[in-house]
Order: structure tokens, then sequence, then C-alpha cells
């Protein structure tokens, strides 16, 4: 385990992550894979079943109907819950 100062000369604010949430955030998401918090399952996010709505979408596993991804619209910002994924794999090629 590194120490506490060993972690801090790593440390580097957002910003430069920039290039690499570039990568996450210009590709088509529906290719991505999403794993399912509530029962594991992983399938393409274009797998999911949608309920669309006026203000977004709820995104659900197809496996449990565990609600996997929520997207919300405003007129200024675009809001994305991945709280019911375990995680997003995005292809780079
Ligand atoms: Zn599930």
């Amino acid at each position: 385990m590194q120490s506490v100062t060993a972690m801090d000369s790593m440390r580097l604010d957002g910003n430069a992550a920039a290039g690499l949430l570039s990568e996450v955030f210009a590709r088509d998401a529906t290719a991505a894979r999403a794993t399912c918090m509530q029962c594991g399952a992983t399938d393409s996010v274009g797998a999911l079943h949608l309920y669309a709505h006026e203000m977004g979408a709820v995104l659900r596993c197809p496996s449990c109907e565990a609600v996997v991804l929520r997207l919300a619209r405003t007129k200024t910002d675009v809001w994305l819950d991945a709280t019911g994924a375990r995680c997003l794999v995005i292809r780079l090629s």
C-alpha cells in the first residue's frame, strides 16, 4: 500500500484526465458493455431496455430489470447517472 505522501505526489486535478475522458464520451455509447450492479449481467448498452420520457431515459437490465443508467436532459445540461452499472467498458476500435 502506498503512503499518503506518495499518493499526494501522483495527484493532479481532473483537467489532466481530459484526453482519457474524451475517449469515453466521444464514442457510440450503445456499443459499450454495461455490467448490472444488481445481478452482474453484462450486455451492450444497446441491448438494455429503454424507458424514455420527455426529460430523458431510464435503461434497465434485460436480465433483472434493475436500473442500469439514467439520462436526463435540461436546457443546458445532460445528466448521466451510472450508479446502476458496476462498470462500463468502451471499446476503442
Ligand atoms: Zn441485472
